[in-house]
């Protein structure tokens, strides 16, 4: 249930990975979709074209979507810094004795190429020709409704059945809903039902009542202004900005022709109004009426609960700051078509639970992920800030500050983490904490040599994205005729 992108993509997931399964969507236009979710992580690309192996050229065409290599972070004392899908951190140079966040106090650019061609306004490095090399780990901006038109098209050629009906009510049994009714197509039944309505959770929350473990003891923000304006003579930029507001953040999201603006606020700090004054004025060329969106930052206890299965919002969800919506929806219907796979469609409560638990710990690891971005910002005093630093809780990677404070950015800290296999490693935390220079204790003095080493490297990785391909070139060297996707 739900024709937003979690609906969609469990939908076409679950028909491509497990064609056995007939799939039948409703959504209601009546309600519609949120409307928001417009960055994405590597995982997505992906995931599209190798995962469901959809056609990159059919892809381009219809969601329009343009390349995103990571997050420009104006937080902390440095002016900027980069988080990208690359690794900076938890590799070292050659000819280093430590890895590179021991070399980055000063100057942490151009530790990746990725963070080197972000800095220079470049999308990807140049190949044969001065044709873009379009790999690696690149992530999407992407407008919402384009993607839902162009996942929906997908789905149905992929045998999914649509209904546009609203939900009226559920009748449970005791292995979690016997059917749903709708108003215009009455009941409908089926063997396992996916509960995609958004921050509705109309089947796992209200129908079936699972509890909802809440997040605000790390995650303070609960709105968002929305607005933006369409795009004038701005370069179009590889990468989304998360800019620290005086009671949240504000992201920039860099589509071809709008430019997207949100303010992600605690409404504890600020009302509303004043946060809508606030982003417009650091915004003026906003449009229109910007909107506010409510929401609450958590998950259910259990996302599959008898023959239900959440995904998307309605299986949980923390703010925006690192884009990650999309990709949780991802592992979500991964797991939930690896779990079919290979229990032949015949789940038992174990292989639920399995499923559960990993659900249940990949939300607690963004949690806490995002929960460094708040507990290190110093760059603001406002109370909202001095409330996070004072009062934003590590959860379980506390442990891994702790390790760091004694030891630094060392790749030892791999022992400290919680779970294994994460979804950061180590090196998602450390751009964190060396990018918001934490301090830590055996500061490293590195020898005359060994900076000329790490000099010399980022010159490398620097001199070849300046010869990179902007945003604009690659869209239009995609959209020859003589392109080919590889
Ligand atoms: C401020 C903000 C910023 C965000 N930014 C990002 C981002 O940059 N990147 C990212 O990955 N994610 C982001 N997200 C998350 C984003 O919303 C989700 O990734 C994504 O859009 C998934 O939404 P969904 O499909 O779960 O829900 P929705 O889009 O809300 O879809 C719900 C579907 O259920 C249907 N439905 C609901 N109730 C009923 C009913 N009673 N009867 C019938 N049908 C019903 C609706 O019609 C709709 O089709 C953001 C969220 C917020 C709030």
């Amino acid at each position: 249930m739900g024709g937003g992108s979690a609906g969609l993509l469990a939908a076409l997931t679950l028909r491509r990975l497990v064609p056995e399964i007939d799939v039948t969507l409703v959504h209601s236009s009546e309600i519609g979709v949120i409307g928001v979710g417009e960055g994405t992580t590597a995982v997505f690309p992906d995931h599209l074209f190798t995962t469901l192996g959809i056609d990159p050229a059919e892809f381009y065409r219809e969601a329009e979507p343009t390349w995103k290599q990571g997050i420009k972070f104006v937080w902390g004392p440095r002016d900027w810094f980069f988080y990208d899908f690359e690794e900076q951190y938890d590799w070292r140079f050659d000819g280093l004795p430590k890895p590179n966040g021991y070399y980055a106090e000063e100057d942490c650019t151009d530790l990746s190429s990725a963070c080197a061609l972000m800095s220079r306004g470049k999308a990807f490095a140049s190949g044969p020709l001065g044709k873009p090399l379009v790999k690696g780990n690149y992530a999407f901006h992407i407008e919402n409704h384009k993607l839902v038109e162009c996942l929906t098209r997908l789905a149905r050629e992929a045998g999914v059945k649509f209904v546009d009906d609203t939900l009226q009510g559920v009748e449970r049994d005791a292995h979690g809903v016997k059917e749903v009714r709708f108003e215009k197509s009455g009941a409908l039944s089926a063997d396992l039902y996916i509960d995609a309505s958004g921050f509705r959770a109309e089947l796992i929350g209200k129908a079936l009542e699972e509890p909802f473990n809440d997040y605000s003891g790390a995650l303070f923000c609960d709105r968002a202004v929305i607005g933006g304006w369409e795009r004038e003579d701005e370069t179009l930029l590889a990468y989304t900005t998360a800019e620290t507001m005086d009671h949240g953040w504000c992201w920039q999201i860099e589509h071809e022709n709008f430019i997207n603006r949100g303010y992600v606020f605690s409404s504890r700090f600020v009302d509303d109004d004043e946060a809508v004054e606030e982003f417009r004025s650091k915004n003026p060329k906003v449009g229109g009426d910007p909107r506010v969106v409510r929401f609450r930052s958590g998950r259910h206890q259990r996302n599959w609960v008898g023959n239900v299965v959440a995904i998307g919002n309605a299986s949980g969800f923390v703010e925006p700051l690192e884009a990650t919506a999309i990709a949780q929806i991802i592992y979500e219907v991964r797991w939930l078509a690896e779990t079919l796979q290979l229990t032949d469609r015949m789940p038992d409560d174990r292989m639920r639970e399995f499923f559960n638990q990993k659900v249940a710990s990949a939300w607690d690891e963004i949690r806490d992920f995002l929960a460094y971005h708040y507990k290190f910002n110093t760059r603001l005093e406002t109370p909202f800030w001095k409330a996070c630093r004072e009062d934003v809780g590590l959860g379980d990677y506390q442990g891994l500050y702790d390790a760091y404070r004694e030891i630094g950015p060392s790749q030892l800290l791999v022992e400290s983490l919680p779970t294994r296999p994460n979804i950061y490693g180590i090196e998602g935390f450390l751009a964190m904490l060396v990018g918001m220079k934490v301090p830590y204790a055996n500061r490293y003095e590195p020898e005359a040599e060994e900076r000329a080493a790490w000099e010399s490297a980022r010159g490398r990785l620097g001199r070849a994205a300046s010869a990179g391909v902007t945003v604009s070139q690659a869209l239009n060297a995609i959209r020859k005729p003589t392109w080919k996707w590889s």
